[in-house]
C-alpha cells in the first residue's frame, strides 16, 4: 500500500468537501472538488506542502467545480471531469479540459496517477450524468452519489433515481467493506457500515 495523506476544507455555502489527496513519496496531489472559498483551499496546498499534480471535478455542479479556474491557473494541473458532465463546466473550463492532451476527459475505469498513488475513476451516473466516485488505496470519494447514510438527490436537471440505485447495487455495493467513504458533503463513513445501516441501499 501506498503511503498518502487525505485532509479536506468545507467550502461555500453547500458544505462541500473540497479533499486532498498526497502522495507522501512524491508530494504530489490532488485537489478534489475545488467548489468555493479558493484561498482557503490554497492554504491547505501551502500547508500541506504539495505540489497539485491534477485538479478532479466529481461531478459538475457548481459547489463543486466553481473554483476550478483559479485552482488550475495558480497551479498549472490538468483539470479532469467525467466526459457526460463536461458541457456542465462554464465554456472556458470547458476549454481547459478538452484540449485534446493528457487524456482529461474521464470515463468508466480510467487511472489517474496522484505521484505512486493511482486513483480508479468508477462512473456512476445518477445524481449527474457524468457522476464518479473515486477508489484509492482504502479510500472512496463518492461525490454527491453516496452519504454518510444517505444518496445524493435526484431531482436536479440531469438526475436520474433508477440510474443512481443501478450505479450504486452495481458498481458500489460490489466494493469492499473496509473502504472509507469520503462523500461530497457531510461526515466520512466506511462502506460496510453503509452497507448495512444506509436506508437506500436495502435490497
Ligand atoms: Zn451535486
Ligand atoms: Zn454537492
Amino acid at each position: 500500500m501506498s503511503k498518502y495523506q487525505v485532509d479536506r476544507v468545507v467550502v461555500g455555502s453547500l458544505s462541500t468537501n473540497c479533499y486532498f489527496l498526497v502522495c507522501e513519496e512524491t508530494k504530489k496531489g490532488a485537489i478534489i472538488d475545488p467548489g468555493a472559498y479558493p484561498s482557503q483551499i490554497w492554504r491547505k496546498v501551502e500547508e500541506m506542502g504539495f505540489d497539485v499534480a491534477v485538479v478532479i471535478n466529481t461531478h459538475g455542479h457548481g459547489d463543486h467545480v466553481e473554483e476550478n479556474k483559479y485552482i488550475v491557473e495558480r497551479s498549472g494541473a490538468p483539470l479532469m471531469i467525467h466526459q457526460d458532465d463536461l458541457s456542465m463546466l462554464s465554456v472556458g473550463m470547458t476549454d481547459v479540459v478538452d484540449d485534446g492532451k493528457n487524456h482529461k476527459i474521464l470515463k468508466d475505469s480510467d487511472i489517474i496517477e496522484i505521484g505512486q498513488l493511482k486513483a480508479e475513476v468508477i462512473h456512476t451516473p445518477g445524481h449527474t450524468p457524468g457522476g464518479i466516485c473515486l477508489k484509492c488505496e482504502n479510500l472512496l470519494f463518492t461525490g454527491d452519489t453516496l452519504f454518510n447514510l444517505s444518496v445524493g438527490r435526484t431531482d436536479l436537471p440531469g438526475g436520474d433515481y433508477k440510474a443512481l440505485m443501478k450505479s450504486i447495487h452495481e458498481k458500489i455495493l460490489p466494493l469492499d467493506d473496509n473502504l472509507i467513504v469520503l462523500p461530497g458533503h457531510g461526515p466520512h463513513s466506511e462502506l460496510g457500515y453503509e452497507k448495512n445501516h444506509n436506508p437506500y441501499l436495502r435490497r
